[in-house]
C-alpha cells in the first residue's frame, strides 16, 4: 500500500461544516488540523493504492481544493554515503 500526505484546506467559514463532513465519512481522527491556530487545512498520512482513493478521505465540498501527495521514508541505511 502506498502512501500519501493528503492536505486539504477550507475556510474559517466552512470550518464547523467541514469537520463535521470529515467526522460523518470516518476520517475525522486520521486528521490533524491546524484550525486553532488559524491555518484552516487538514493533514494525515493516508494509505490508498494511488492519488485518487487518498482524496477518497476528504470531503466532496472541499475535494477540488485538496491534493495527495504520494511521500516515502528513507531507511538510515539508504541514505550513507549520498
Ligand atoms: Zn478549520
Amino acid at each position: 500500500m502506498l502512501q500519501f500526505l493528503v492536505v486539504s484546506p477550507h475556510t474559517e467559514e466552512d470550518c464547523s461544516k467541514v469537520v463535521k463532513l470529515t467526522l460523518a465519512i470516518g476520517y475525522l481522527t486520521h486528521f490533524h488540523w491546524g484550525c486553532k491556530v488559524g491555518d484552516h487545512t487538514a493533514y494525515a498520512i493516508i494509505e490508498a493504492e494511488n492519488e485518487q482513493e487518498a482524496l477518497l478521505s476528504i470531503p466532496t465540498v472541499v475535494r477540488n481544493k485538496a491534493k495527495a501527495i504520494k511521500v516515502i521514508q528513507y531507511d538510515p541505511k539508504d541514505v550513507q554515503g549520498w
